[in-house]
């Protein structure tokens, strides 16, 4: 899909009030409209897309950052093996076509170019969630996700049609899969063409239903999915499994299945972005003379030599001891935080020494 300038479509500028958008779209969609004798139904369904983005704060804000881009900004996720898509925050590109094709439907102009019959039969998206440990969100986890949903029935395919039944002419539309509709918009009336309600534009209707599915084309199962988890997912981002969603009616597209992932806390390390920080105690005496002390990571532990002269809250960096990159294999670095222990209790020995440490001004 390539980039559309949305602003330019409408002839408005980028700091365009909403107004101004709704005036512009007003004028342009009354100029192109398909049912006017010099009208431009490619224009129209052009300027009706411009203003369903624009007139939408969020989807506004979106496009503004995104673009019209959907496809390239969900094939960047093809890279993680098993994914098909791979969403940071909540940015959904879904929604935003079908709501494009939405207002499409609404003017008569739906069912069109890229958005096929099936489509609108398409099953439902599926969100759910698991929780894993910290540990297995810094190295990536196998991990099985089960659900009860509709899958395709297998005894009649998903067609929804008794295996060996044949199909018959769809009686509302007579087979043609749309029906005539006189539908009132902000322009007046007019007559547009939409899918058939009763065949859903197929045109032919199942003399015999499936007895397994009773013609719907998918039963509800327990079902079982694999889903790989990155190394580096952070907790709330959200991993979509394409047509792993509710099975479609009648052998249309599955939804997708949406898996928004949370990741448990560990004690020992605080995350901040692909940056594990972390504070370690060490008795005054280290800090004054140098010395090594033990420090934890996600991979073990690992020493840590402490120079002479090391200030309380002092940060020391540990390379590559961080969060892996999404989308790379390089990783993060740990910061280390030095907190001096001042000995609660000090033995008998300890406080003659300090006692002596004192009088020389320590
Ligand atoms: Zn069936
Ligand atoms: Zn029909």
């Amino acid at each position: 899909m390539a980039a559309k300038d949305y602003y330019k479509i409408l002839g408005i500028s980028k700091s365009a009030s909403a107004d101004e958008i709704k005036r512009a779209f007003r004028k342009l969609a009354n100029e192109h409209h398909p049912d006017r004798g010099n009208g431009n139904a490619e224009k129209f369904k052009e300027v009706n897309e411009a203003y369903q983005v624009l007139s939408d704060t969020e989807k506004r804000s979106q496009y503004d950052q995104y673009g019209t881009t959907f496809d390239a900004a969900q094939a960047q996720g093809q890279g993680f093996g098993g994914f098909s898509g791979f969403q940071q925050g909540n940015v959904d590109f879904g929604n935003l076509e079908d709501l494009v094709g939405g207002i499409g439907d609404m003017f008569g102009f739906g069912g069109g170019r890229g958005r096929s019959r099936k489509a609108e039969r398409r099953g439902k998206d599926i969100e759910t969630a698991i929780t894993i440990d910290f540990h297995d969100a810094v190295f990536g986890i196998e991990k099985t996700v089960e659900l009860y949903k509709p899958v395709s029935c297998d005894r009649c395919n998903g067609s929804g049609a008794e295996p060996g039944s044949i199909l018959k002419s769809c009686a509302t539309c007579g087979g043609q899969g749309q029906v005539q509709q006189t539908q009132r918009t902000v322009f007046g009336q007019f007559a547009t063409v939409v899918t058939c309600p009763k065949c859903s534009g197929e045109g032919s209707e199942i003399k015999d239903a499936c007895s397994r599915c009773g013609g719907r084309g998918a039963t509800r199962e327990t079902k079982q999915m694999k889903l790989k988890i990155p190394a580096g997912i952070d907790d709330g981002q959200t991993i979509r499994l394409a047509r792993e969603g509710e099975a479609g009616e009648r052998g249309a597209t599955a939804g997708d299945l949406y898996v928004t992932v949370h990741v448990k806390k560990d004690p020992r390390f605080v995350r901040d972005g692909e940056t594990i920080r972390t504070e370690v105690r060490i008795p005054y005496s280290t800090v004054v003379l140098g010395g090594s002390v033990d420090v934890e990571t996600v991979d073990g532990v690992v020493q840590l030599k402490i120079p002479a002269g090391t200030k309380s809250g002092q940060e020391f960096r540990l390379k590559g001891k961080g969060i892996p990159h999404l989308k790379s294999t390089s990783r993060g670095d740990q910061y280390v935080t030095i907190s001096v222990d001042t000995p609660q209790s000090p033995t008998r020995k300890q406080r003659q020494l300090l006692e002596e440490l004192q009088k020389e001004g320590l």
